[in-house]
């Protein structure tokens, strides 16, 4: 089944072919993103109308490039998949909005794709993936979640943060020591160059048992930290440093804490910080000690794409899911009310 996947639940328009006959990461055709951190860069975060629009010029084009890629016509599709949700409900509307149209127009079914089972799935897209039970750990801008999955549709939410996500507090703390927005990747590479253990923050919540998260005190040490510091570029490097390890230690000792919980030993990651190079390190060193593995997309798959939005929809499409011919977007959607696959 060659199925479309579209993402445009934010700032990222995505499109991607996934042909679920060929399978693991061959399976995924061609894939195209378009990301607008450029236009919403002066505003420091991201402007709703503006990402609508940008959305409405960039779709159309990305889909043609994406079929030519794959060598496809559009009657070569056997569905279509967008993200219905959650996210921001104008940019969210575009994509289901075109979506659904070409699906209508073509004959074939459409679904509308939870956004976090898209994260969730994306690490199965490559070779050898492993099979649930696992436990999920997602990291992105806007969730920090441990997910036990008892088969992939069945998801049961062991804890999340409070407040800030992973990728909130990165681009949060980055930004206040000056560096430009989206701060997260551009804080881990400045975090390679600083000396470990100078500066030593908190890993809050690790102190009490419990699987939920929160890291919004951390960037106000950060802030501290840096105020009252020479503001040096080393010493930014250093406190970067620092703060990277905090919110990597804090992240692997939830991590085997919920595999201990669960009685599992395969971890799964993703999410855009499921990019950092640290993290990822860690988590494979922690799970491999007891015997598991930690399974991880590549880093582009981390962030928002619209390959993982076609692997998902394909899987419930293939499964016999689809909608009937309305036009969905579900600014806010538990992900424990998705039905078994
Ligand atoms: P959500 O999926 O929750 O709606 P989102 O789609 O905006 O949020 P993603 O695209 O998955 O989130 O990830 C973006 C986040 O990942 C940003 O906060 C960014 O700073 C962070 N990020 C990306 N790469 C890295 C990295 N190497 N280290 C740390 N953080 C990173
Ligand atoms: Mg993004
Ligand atoms: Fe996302």
């Amino acid at each position: 089944m060659k199925v479309l996947g579209i993402e445009s639940s934010c700032d990222e328009t995505g499109v991607a072919v996934y042909d679920t006959a060929i399978g693991g990461a061959a399976g995924l055709r061609a894939q195209a993103l378009y990301s607008q951190i450029a236009l919403h860069a002066d505003y420091g975060g991201v402007v709703p109308e503006l990402a609508s629009r940008d959305h409405v010029r960039k779709l159309l084009p990305l889909i043609r490039q994406t079929l030519a890629e794959a060598g496809l016509t559009t009657a070569d599709l056997d569905g279509v998949a967008y993200t219905a949700g959650p996210g921001l409900v104008g940019a969210l509307l575009v994509g289901a909005g075109v979506a659904r149209s070409l699906a209508w127009a073509l004959d074939v079914p459409a679904i509308g794709v939870h956004h976090m089972e898209g994260h969730l799935l994306a690490p199965l897209i490559e070779d050898d993936a492993p099979q649930p039970p696992f436990v999920a750990l997602l990291v992105s801008g806007g969730h920090t979640q441990l997910v036990a999955v008892d088969a992939i549709g069945r998801y049961r939410l062991l804890g999340e943060t409070l407040d800030d996500a992973a990728g909130e507090a990165f681009d949060k703390t980055a930004k206040l020591m000056g560096l430009p927005y989206p701060g997260g990747p551009q804080l881990a590479k400045l975090a390679e160059q600083g000396v470990p253990g100078r500066f030593k923050f908190s890993r809050p919540m690790t102190d009490r048992p419990g699987l939920d998260f929160s890291f919004s005190g951390l960037k106000t040490q950060v802030l501290l930290a840096w105020q009252g510091s020479d503001q040096s570029e080393q010493t930014r490097a250093d406190i970067a440093r620092g703060f990277e390890d905090a919110v990597v230690d804090t992240l692997a000792i939830k991590c085997e804490r919920a595999l201990d919980a669960t009685d599992c030993d395969t971890l799964i990651v993703a999410g855009g910080v499921g990019a950092n190079a640290r993290l990822r390190a860690r988590l494979v060193e922690m799970c491999a000690a007891r015997g598991g593995r930690a399974c991880f997309p590549r880093p582009a798959l981390c962030t928002d794409n619209g390959a993982m939005i076609a692997f998902a929809g394909a899987l419930r499409l293939e499964a016999g899911q689809h909608e009937d011919a309305a036009i969905r977007a579900v600014p806010r959607w538990d992900m424990a009310a998705l039905p078994a696959v």
